[in-house]
């Protein structure tokens, strides 16, 4: 289960203040498939980041799994970003002199996992994903959707609760898009995972359960997904945004 309450977030830009949020409430239940939409700039990353524990919120609280993340010793802390949460990214962020394989055992490699575990680990995933023989080639040698796995596959080695998906297909071309979300959608499933997406496409949060609307720092709705009408769901947000 993920809350934020009354959360505001600026940033100090010279002399200038950005309040990114200002004042987000929020619950998420799991199992839980949600798209996050809003304009640029609404702060659809900076909520990712708090529900990440990589950055704290000015006011308010973050609570994952009964824990208020601000509680937490910087160890504590450390571990819950590495166990609790994984992210993934429209960039992959693999490591390339590294194999898929490798590049999905990393996080067990900083976590003392033996080797024996983390092996049988990515095998695991690379079945659960689709990834094949994919995994013994290192990322120049894949596609893009290829490569999004493996990061995925990465994100999930240490089975966390929550992943946090920021515009995951945004360089992915159309097949291997709705590929993905597909996979996502399954994984929040199977995992009882909480997985929140940005997303600025219609396309994409069809496949959510929920979509949460922010906009200028706010959260101005939500709503459920009807998974047969994406114009419907196109209107709600441009009604929601305003
Ligand atoms: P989104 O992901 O919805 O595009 P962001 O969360 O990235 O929005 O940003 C929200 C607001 O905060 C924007 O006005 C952005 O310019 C500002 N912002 C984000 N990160 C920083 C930062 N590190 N320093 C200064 N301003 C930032
Ligand atoms: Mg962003």
């Amino acid at each position: 289960m993920l809350q934020l309450e009354r959360v505001h977030k600026s940033y100090r830009q010279g002399s200038e203040r950005i309040d990114a949020l200002k004042g987000v409430d929020l619950r998420v239940d799991a199992p839980s498939f949600c798209g996050v939409m809003g304009p640029s700039g609404s702060g659809k990353t900076t909520l990712l980041h708090l529900v990440a524990g990589l950055d704290q919120p000015d006011d308010g609280r973050v609570v994952v799994d009964e824990t208020d993340l601000a509680a937490l010793s910087e160890s504590r802390l450390s571990a819950f970003r590495r166990h609790s949460v994984g992210m993934i990214f429209q960039q992959y962020n693999l490591i390339s002199t590294l194999s898929g394989r490798q590049n999905i055992g990393l996080p067990g490699v900083l976590d003392r996992r033996s080797r024996q575990w983390i092996e049988r680990r990515v095998d695991e995933l690379i079945e659960q994903l689709g990834i094949g023989d994919r995994g013994s080639h290192r990322p120049d040698a894949l596609s893009g959707g290829e490569q999004q796995r493996i990061a995925i596959a990465r994100a999930l080695l240490l089975r966390p609760s929550i992943l946090l998906a920021d515009e995951p297909t945004g360089a992915l071309d159309s097949a291997s898009s709705a590929a993905l979300w597909q996979l996502l959608a399954d994984l929040a499933q199977q995992q009882q995972m909480t997985v929140l997406m940005v997303t600025h496409e219609a396309s994409a949060a069809i496949h959510c359960h929920r979509v949460i609307v922010l906009a200028d720092g706010l959260i101005r709705g939500q709503f459920e997904v009807d998974p047969n009408d994406a114009s419907k769901l196109a209107t709600r947000y441009q009604q929601l945004v305003g």
